[in-house]
């Protein structure tokens, strides 16, 4: 078995259900007392979501190169990062960390293109909403996405970091992501692109499908840990 370099804290709510869902599907396929091998890093939330919002986005870089090389160091053998957000500086990353890197995005659009869904829309942070690093792994995969108004996304983005983040489920929140995903027109499916959105919104809340990244990303993690 491989040993998976986990690099959370982003916030630590989700990282929670990686260390959970991972050793659940180690324990799944091998039974008896099997469990994960890996290594977590869990940064301090504030420092990393502070330099995000002032737009310090290479000192944050900085911070994860330095996580990443403690996770090389202690023996991970491929590194997971426990955010879609901060997805936007593994270009970087990967120049100065000579290891794989399971990308959440690409896990994600695998998984649509396995259920055969072409049009999904996507919540997340605005960074994720907004910017192309994300969006463009899904488009090249043939998979057409729908993001929300600037309103609605300046709303999900503010529940994410003065709630989700801070482990506050609000039912009232959970209504205004169910609207907002209704406001989106014709879709076959929505991608809760934000590791903390599974903590508000499931599968039975919607009839069309979910696809909830910190599942996905933390299943491929354990399958790919278990590959020859
Ligand atoms: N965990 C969130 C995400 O998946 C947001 C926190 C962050 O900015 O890293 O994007």
């Amino acid at each position: 078995m491989k040993t998976i370099g986990l690099l959370g804290g982003m916030s630590w709510e989700s990282s929670m259900t990686y260390y959970r869902v991972i050793n659940e599907q180690i324990n799944l396929k091998l039974g008896g007392q099997n469990s994960a091998k890996l290594i977590m890093i869990s940064l301090n939330f504030a420092e990393i979501e502070e330099l995000q919002h002032s737009n310090k986005w290479k000192e944050a870089t900085d911070i994860l190169i330095q996580a990443c090389r403690s996770l090389q160091s202690g023996g991970a053998d491929f590194i997971v990062i426990c955010t879609n957000t901060m997805h936007k500086l593994l270009p970087q990353i990967e120049k100065e960390i000579n290891l794989e890197f399971l990308h959440i995005a690409k896990a994600t659009a695998d998984e649509i293109s396995a259920q055969n869904i072409k049009k999904v829309g996507l919540l997340g942070t605005k960074f994720t909403m907004n910017e192309d690093f994300y969006k463009q792994i899904l488009i090249d995969e043939g998979i057409e996405v729908v993001v929300p108004s600037t309103k609605d996304m300046q709303t999900i983005h503010n529940i994410i970091y003065k709630e989700l983040c801070l482990g506050k489920i609000k039912t009232s929140s959970k209504k205004i992501y169910l609207n907002i995903v209704n406001r989106m027109g014709s879709i076959d499916g929505v991608i809760l692109g934000c590791t903390e959105i599974g903590m508000l919104v499931k599968q039975s809340d919607l009839s069309i499908k979910v696809f909830d990244t910190t599942l996905i990303h933390a299943k491929k993690s354990a399958q790919y840990a278990l590959l020859a």
